[in-house]
């Protein structure tokens, strides 16, 4: 298996050494692993910068790339949050640099982060449901470099759960528009296992989402664990691949320089 979906101490909320993975994942029969430290350009909090030092963030992968040759797979690759008003960083960022696998996120709404509820400020929940999947779909229609849609519905973590739990069933028209838009634009999204260590009954998307996207005739799915520490390194992924299955996909995908290769479940 391939976890595509790991940050390490290049992320300014992860304080792990990339190499500190590597044994554990040998250990858990992994086959490769992808970094995917963090690129939030102007990320709305003045405490929280999420710039990744790309020269060193590279040469780090290419070093590991080397020493663990034969033993497991290296992957370079970045988390890069989409905001609508950030659009012309698409072409800025990636013209001069190469990655196996970009994952496109979205970690902010409206200028607003979703991690500590900013984006609430002012709107209903729903309101900022909606506000949150009309960014998604602006995004993906609009960036061009990314590879998969990370957490697609990431944003049940942060609404208050005991006052409105959130279900997919209720935006079920945005998603929709938002998975044909990532199918037509040739693009994949992931299964993001973290849904469950965040205390919600499914992983990230869920089920009901996944059947869709197959059913729109959406093939490319990832598997990430979005670790921050190696003790959620392939979290639950014999589990993630038994959903797939019951999804209706035969195949997960890896990238490598950018190009997906679909993997038999
Ligand atoms: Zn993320
Ligand atoms: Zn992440």
């Amino acid at each position: 298996m391939f976890d595509f979906h790991v940050h390490t101490n290049f992320s300014l909320d992860s304080s792990e050494e990339m190499e500190n993975y590597i044994a554990p994942a040998i250990q858990k029969g992994l086959k490769g692993i992808c970094f995917t430290d963090h690129l939030d350009i102007d990320y709305p909090s003045v405490d929280s910068v999420f710039i990744i030092d790309y020269i060193n963030y590279a040469k780090e992968i290419n070093r590991l790339k080397d020493k663990y040759k034969g033993k497991i797979e290296i992957f370079a690759g970045i988390e890069f949050g989409m905001q609508p008003h950030i659009l012309e960083a698409d072409t800025s960022f990636f013209s001069d640099k190469s990655f196996d696998y970009v994952l496109g996120s979205i970690h902010a709404t409206g200028k607003k982060e979703l991690y500590m509820g900013g984006f609430l400020e002012g709107l209903t929940e729903h309101q900022a449901i909606v506000n949150y999947f009309e960014e998604m779909l602006f995004c993906v229609k609009g960036f061009k470099n990314y590879n998969n849609l990370g957490h697609l519905d990431a944003i049940g973590r942060y609404v208050d759960r005991e006052r409105m739990p959130y279900s997919s069933v209720k935006y079920f028209e945005y998603i929709e528009e938002i998975l044909k838009a990532v199918i037509e634009a040739g693009k994949g999204i992931e299964l993001n296992t973290s849904g469950r260590r965040y205390g919600l009954p499914d992983f990230h998307p869920d089920q009901s989402i996944l059947k869709r996207y197959r059913e729109l005739g959406g093939e490319i799915v990832t598997l990430g664990s979005d670790s921050h520490n190696i003790s959620t390194l392939a979290y639950n992924f014999a589990e993630a691949l038994d959903v797939l299955s019951s999804c209706g996909f035969e195949y997960y995908t890896i990238y490598r320089n950018g190009k997906p290769e679909f993997i038999k479940i």
